[in-house]
């Protein structure tokens, strides 16, 4: 979100709402204005903004400056001490993308998560299933309002035939449906996408009280019972999303290095599978090298652990940059990395671990204000033998490294076949 426009007339609220906004939204540019008359002249300028927050009582307007920003096309966050339920009702008619009351606005916490949500919409699609074109046009409004990209299908057949074509990341779907209802299409979906893959919000209208367990069973992960207001369904969508996105960050964090951002090895084990898998049937050779720096416990002894992380944190960017898109590197553990080549022979790998090595000795690391130094890498490498396992293959790989280490480091030695 690179600008926000802040209307509100109280300084207290304008103080310590501006504090909580910048703290977790460091890059973002605010405006903040008091009137009305200051928004006319900004939709007359055109001046852009990716959200709108906005109080509702002004010195000049007690609402109706709301109605002239959302019919301007802007996005707008109403935030007021007004907790009246016709109120609400008339301004979520006017198309905003959210309502908050400042008393339950507590540390602000729900609003820059909904800024978040916003932001992290903009990449997302989803594809509302619900044969009935104006209810589509109606959810499609609301959902668009949130950032996200909406698709459009009238029955499970057809939503089918998008999914196979476009990338989506939610779905919305009505039950009772032509040709392929909800629950059918559910079904179908759910022999190639899991609730983690593709999240599946079902509305349901209908009187049968199985419904909704039946869709649940199914692997819907929310549900919405008709009739139900703009703001359950933008919490319900907004609350799924949440989910799916954190349970993506920790499957992320679980496979990832933390000092160097690389792979590490669960990624490996989770990955190999599949690549010896191919070599296997395709018949392709499969290479495997393993780096381990020379002497880095003297790096750590002599300039600190400090000095050793930012050597660690050199050598994977070296490795990282030196790869092809299909290669896979991971930080194995402390100093010893692993490449994967596919397709790859070992006189190949040979020449591109050379020269990885190569590289390495001539790398100038700056560890402190001034101080720079070098260091070596060893490499034992060995090709997939169509049999064995991946252990063994890094097995066979290690103990070519161990010979690179008893030949004198800097160096890399191939496994025998
Ligand atoms: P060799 O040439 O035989 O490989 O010698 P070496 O000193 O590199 O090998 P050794 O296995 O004895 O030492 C590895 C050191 O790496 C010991 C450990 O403290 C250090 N290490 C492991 N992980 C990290 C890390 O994340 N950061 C830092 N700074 N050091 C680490
Ligand atoms: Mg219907
Ligand atoms: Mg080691
Ligand atoms: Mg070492």
């Amino acid at each position: 979100m690179k600008k926000i426009l802040v209307i509100e007339d109280s300084h207290f609220y304008q103080n310590i709402m501006l504090r909580a906004l910048r703290r977790y939204l460091p890059h973002t540019d605010f405006k903040m204005i008091e009137t009305f008359n200051e928004v006319k002249e900004i939709i007359k300028s055109k001046e852009e903004f990716d959200l709108v927050i906005a109080d509702i009582n002004l010195s000049d307007s007690s609402g109706a400056h709301i109605r002239t920003l959302v019919d301007a096309n802007y996005k707008v966050i109403v935030i007021t001490v007004v907790d009246d339920e016709t109120f609400r009702d008339e301004m979520f008619a006017f198309d905003i993308v959210d309502y908050i009351i400042k008393s339950e606005l507590q540390r602000f916490e729900y609003l820059i998560k909904l800024i978040q949500r916003l932001d992290a919409n903009e990449s997302k699609s989803v594809l509302i299933v619900e044969d009935s074109k104006a209810v589509r046009m109606f959810y499609k409004r609301i959902l668009e309002k949130q950032n996200l990209t909406v698709f459009e299908a009238e029955d499970g057949q057809k939503a089918l035939k998008v999914i196979s074509e476009e990338k989506i990341d939610m779905i919305l779907s009505d039950y009772n449906m032509p040709n392929m209802d909800g629950i059918e299409f559910l079904k179908e979906l759910r022999t190639e996408y899991s609730m983690l893959d593709l999240p599946f919000i079902a509305i349901s209208s209908d009187n049968d009280h199985t419904t909704v367990a039946r869709f649940l069973k199914f692997g819907a992960n929310d549900y919405l019972r008709k009739p139900f207001g703009k703001e359950e369904l933008i919490c319900r969508i907004n609350n799924t999303l949440d989910m799916i996105d954190m349970i993506q960050h920790v499957k992320e964090s679980a496979i990832t290095d933390a000092l160097t951002e690389m792979y590490n090895r669960h990624y490996l084990y989770e990955i190999a599978e599949k690549i010896i898998a191919q070599a296997k049937r395709f018949k392709y050779p499969l290479s495997l090298a393993i780096f381990d720096i020379d002497f880095f416990k003297k790096i750590n002894d002599k300039y600190g652990h400090t000095a050793g992380d930012i050597v660690l944190k050199a050598f994977a960017s070296l490795l990282i940059h030196r790869m092809r898109e299909s290669d896979i590197v991971v930080r194995y553990g402390g100093e010893e990395f692993i490449a994967i080549f596919p397709k790859t022979d070992i006189k190949r790998t040979f020449i591109v671990i050379e020269s990885i090595r190569k590289m390495v000795e001539e790398m100038k690391i700056t560890i402190g204000d001034e101080e720079v130094i070098s260091i070596t890498v060893s490499a034992g490498i060995a090709e997939y033998n169509s049999e064995e396992t991946l252990d063994h293959l890094i097995k066979r790989a290690d103990e070519a490294l161990y010979l690179a280490k008893r030949k004198g480091r800097n160096r890399v030695e191939m496994a025998e076949g």
